[in-house]
């Protein structure tokens, strides 16, 4: 906190706002849409922060940021004091400064929002991991503890593997991560486009893991490569952290058709093997000019998003309840609105009608209204009586949602697992077998980058007690 400034001019400077791409020229490549603060603005911002001593906005933070803190040497100038603060607390704060569903979060509980806005904390984050990251050699490297003999296995290399890996090598232990693609990072990577996150941060912030001496090894597939049994055998302890990137059906007639995508397929072709993007790329994907997404989340808006800078002339979402119910963030609803991406609420997907040669021609809507609420107290959709239309669509995306894949379960008889397929685990991660722990979608269903690394920081705490005897399995 500036020194000279009084409590009554840090009340009154306005939030920040980030400079954005324009939508006609963003809506047409993967550029990132954010572009970050300058200095001045990061520096200003954080004397928006008053430090307040009770720190609320800490413990709506899954992993813990010394917010105030970190802040207080941000606003100080002190970008190295503030960088190593952020960094101890966050191993991927590059990542979160631009993912993580802030206003929900850390955001909700800051103490400035009660009349106004809060401090933009997911904004101060990126600043700094990003100037972290200019300024690694200013920074210096971490001292380790000498190692402790130990080794720890972790299955999956997305945000919960990463947390919990850098975790534990910060300990002493020796960490091995076994992945089951040829890249790292899991959704980060696969999933969430360029336009939200460039692969460059990824690939440093994972670099800056694996500098602590984590080893990865990918193209390993736990359930067929190598079983759970077997690490066993050849671990002190395991971490499970595979997600949940199973599709779940749409159950309507026509999925099989050509054109017809999950979600997960349509990005992992574009964002991981480049299709539709990089002329070099030998995997193919359906360039649509009518392209349908099903589903309201993140995932529905970074598909429809996709298929806009693919060239679709229209982009949809298709939607059965109303706007004010979508789970997705209210930035990514409103970007993709100025994208031109057109969103079609209230609105059930029937039937997937092809051509006649196999491909997909038609989405055939039933038109919906809002009725009572159901048990999770949203408005229940109810269809309106002969409302039935067919939409044009040669490229159908279903992003409705996603669930454990049993590929790695099914070879571990000793797992307990809840009705859904997801690990069952204690608030520690601890599952059914003495040594193994587990955390992030697996354990709780499609859920947050932040909530899975809470997961992972959690879990290396205990598999530390567990391989040192501070404490049960
Ligand atoms: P994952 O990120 O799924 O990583 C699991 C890893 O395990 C993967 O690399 C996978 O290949 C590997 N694996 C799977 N099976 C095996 C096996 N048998 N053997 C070895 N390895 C295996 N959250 C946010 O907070 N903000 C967002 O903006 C956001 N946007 C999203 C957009 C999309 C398109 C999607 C799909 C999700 C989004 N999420 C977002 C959710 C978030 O990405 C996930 O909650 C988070 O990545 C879960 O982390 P994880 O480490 O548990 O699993
Ligand atoms: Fe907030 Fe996420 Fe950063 Fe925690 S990691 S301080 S929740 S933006
Ligand atoms: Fe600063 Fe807001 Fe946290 Fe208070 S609640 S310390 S104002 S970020």
């Amino acid at each position: 906190m500036s020194a000279t400034m009084t409590m009554k001019e840090r009340l009154a400077i306005g939030r920040v706002r980030m400079t954005e791409l324009d939508a006609v020229v963003r809506s047409r490549n993967f550029e990132e849409v954010n572009r970050g603060l300058s200095r001045e603005e990061a520096e200003c911002e954080a004397n928006r922060c008053i430090q307040c001593t009770h720190r609320p906005c800490v413990d709506g933070c899954p992993v813990g940021v010394s917010i105030p803190e970190f802040l207080e040497r941000l606003a100080a100038g002190d970008l190295a004091g503030s960088a190593r603060i952020l960094t101890g607390d966050n191993a991927l704060p590059a990542v979160c400064g631009r993912v993580c569903p802030q206003e929900t979060q850390c955001e909700a509980r800051c103490v400035r929002g009660v009349k106004g806005e809060p401090v933009a904390i997911g904004y101060l984050e990126r600043f700094v991991a990003d100037w972290a990251m200019a300024h690694a050699d200013e920074l210096g490297r971490p001292q380790l503890p000498a190692s402790t003999g130990r080794r720890v296995a972790v299955v999956g290399c997305g945000p919960a593997g990463l947390t919990a890996a850098g975790e534990l090598a910060r300990r002493g232990h020796g960490v091995t991560i076994f992945e089951a693609l040829h890249d790292t990072g899991g959704v980060l990577r696969y999933g969430i486009p360029e336009f939200r996150l460039p692969k460059e941060i990824i690939d440093r912030e994972v670099a800056r893991l694996l500098e602590l001496g984590v080893a990865v090894e990918c193209n390993v597939v736990i359930g067929k490569t190598l079983t759970i049994a077997q690490l066993k055998s050849a671990f002190d302890a395991l971490f499970v952290a595979n997600g949940a990137g199973l599709p779940m059906m749409l159950n309507i007639p026509g999925e099989n058709l050509k054109g017809v995508y999950s979600a997960n397929e349509y990005l992992t072709r574009v964002n991981l093997m480049g299709a539709g993007r990089d002329s070099q790329s030998t995997t193919p994907i359906l360039l649509g000019r009518n392209v349908a997404v099903i589903g309201g989340g993140n995932t529905a808006m970074d598909c429809v998003r996709t298929a806009r800078r693919l060239g679709a002339e229209r982009a949809m979402i298709v939607y059965r309840r109303s706007e004010a119910e979508m789970p997705a963030r209210v930035e990514e609803i409103k970007h993709a609105k100025e994208e031109g991406v057109e969103f079609l609420v209230l609105n059930a997907p029937l039937e997937i009608v092809g051509d006649g040669e196999g491909w997909a021609s038609f989405l055939r809507c039933q038109r919906m209204e809002l009725g009572p609420p159901d048990d999770s107290g949203r408005r229940r959709p109810v269809p309106v009586e002969g409302a039935e239309y067919d939409l044009p669509a040669d490229v159908v995306v279903n992003a409705v949602g996603t669930r454990a894949n049993p590929l790695l379960t099914a070879t571990a008889p000793d797992l307990d697992l809840n009705r859904w397929g997801n690990i069952e685990s204690d608030e520690r991660g601890a599952t059914s077998i003495p040594g193994v722990y587990a955390g992030g979608d697996i354990v709780r269903g499609g859920s947050t980058v932040i909530l899975a690394m809470g997961d992972g920081k959690r879990a290396a705490a205990a598999i530390h007690d567990y391989l040192t005897g501070g404490g049960a399995a």
